[in-house]
């Protein structure tokens, strides 16, 4: 059948729908007043024997091309549960006023199917049909009710629509985790082999030049960034199937930070890091994960400032049993737009896109360890003057 009218069947509010339209129908093809009632009349009662057993029975009007030649044809669905009978006075009536009326019964539901051949004379064709389904789409309401429902159907379609676009863009981010966490695991091995060999050739006692030990430097150094960043990409795909695991361990902050401070100065070497510690606390963290923070943070304050400028990490006990720790730099700064982004995966300001390598994973993998720590993290900063990045860590005081 080729659709042109689709009406739901929930409510008495339908009959009139049901009646009406296909009446319209009817007319609309050109159909004598009198073959226009009974088939508007034997669709609205089988609609009505519908409706008293359903509300979710589905009128279907449109044209059958079969046999070289058209019919007008209604098909009223409901579920395959409810049987119409000739006991229902509607159902009897229906079947004398069509001169084709047949019961479909499938796995899927029944159906009613009634049909009135359409003359030769009236010359329908596929562009008469064309313009019969353009005028039904676009016909106004017959009263305030289709209207509704109309608006209800067209909200439907939207949040449908909206729907299978959220399952297409969660299947495109799963397929991407994917490859993010099975790319990075083959890259790890082979970095593995080219860090055992960099450090046999560092122990080796060959005879080697001053320029060719430079360049194992070299190596060693960019060999070095590679790791972290494929370890960065790890933890990504890790964070986003849930598999962060945490081993905590109760440790002393100002030793632990200034543990983490003599390290950091052989890594950003050119920058004067100072330290101003608080009253020492005792805080339950996991020391490889946290080590992650502070190098991210230090390392970024070292990458967005100029060289021999100062960065600052502070401690400061607060009133909700929290230890705040700051890390300042004079860098780069950032605009109160991107404050409020660069904790976002894969975020990077524009100011550093081209200037600066990275990959926005950094801040994204710290919040989140951060956050595992029951600790808040966010940034104050100005363009061009510096930013500080902060975090807090619940507390005990040391006994
Ligand atoms: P990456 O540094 O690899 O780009 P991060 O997640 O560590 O990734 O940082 C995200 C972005 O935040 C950076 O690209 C940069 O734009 C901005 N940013 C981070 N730290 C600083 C900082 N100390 N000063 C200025 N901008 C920063």
């Amino acid at each position: 059948m080729i659709n042109v009218i689709s009406i739901s069947l929930e409510n008495e509010m339908d009959l009139i729908l049901a009646h009406k339209r296909s009446m319209r129908m009817a007319e609309k093809l050109g159909l004598t007043i009198a073959t226009q009632t009974t088939f508007a009349t034997a669709v609205s009662e089988i609609a009505r024997s519908v409706i008293e057993h359903t509300d979710n029975g589905l009128l279907e009007v449109g044209i059958d091309p079969q046999n070289q030649r058209y019919s007008l044809m209604a098909l009223v669905s409901y579920e395959k549960e409810i049987e119409l009978s000739n006991n229902d006075e509607g159902f009897y009536y229906a079947q004398k006023l069509v001169p084709e009326f047949n019961i479909i019964k499938t796995e899927q539901g029944n159906q009613v199917e009634m049909k009135i051949g359409i003359p030769r004379s009236l010359k329908l064709d596929k562009i008469k049909i064309a313009a019969l389904q353009l005028f039904f789409q676009n016909d106004e309401p017959i009263n305030a009710y289709e209207s509704l429902k109309k608006r209800n159907s067209s909200l439907h379609k939207i949040a449908g629509e909206q729907e299978e676009e959220i399952r297409r863009s969660r299947f495109i981010d799963e397929k991407k985790n994917e490859f993010i966490a099975v790319a990075s695991h083959e890259l790890k091995t082979p970095i593995t082999v080219i860090k055992a060999y960099i450090q046999m050739v560092k122990a080796s006692k060959d005879e080697c030049s001053d320029r060719l030990k430079g360049y194992v430097e070299k190596i060693d150094y960019q060999i070095n960034k590679l790791t972290m960043l494929v370890q960065q990409l790890l933890d990504v795909s890790k964070m986003e199937n849930g598999h962060l695991v945490y081993t905590m361990d109760k440790i002393e902050l100002n030793g632990y930070i200034t543990d983490m401070v003599s390290v950091m100065k052989n890594i950003i070497p050119n920058h004067e890091i100072t330290v101003s510690l608080c009253t020492d606390v005792e805080v339950q963290i996991d020391k490889l994960r946290m080590e992650q923070v502070f190098s991210n943070l230090l390392g970024n304050a070292a990458k967005y400032s100029p060289e021999q400028t100062s960065i600052s990490i502070s401690c400061e006990l607060l009133e909700d049993q929290t230890v705040k720790i700051a890390v300042s730099d004079q860098g780069i700064g950032m605009s109160d737009e991107d404050r409020t982004s660069v904790f976002n995966k894969f975020y990077r300001t524009k100011e550093v896109v081209t200037t600066h390598a990275g990959l926005g994973m950094g801040l994204y993998i710290a919040s989140k360890i951060i956050n595992d720590h029951q600790g808040r993290i966010w940034v104050e900063s100005e363009e061009g003057v510096g930013s500080t990045f902060a975090f807090t860590l619940p507390y005990q005081l040391n006994n």
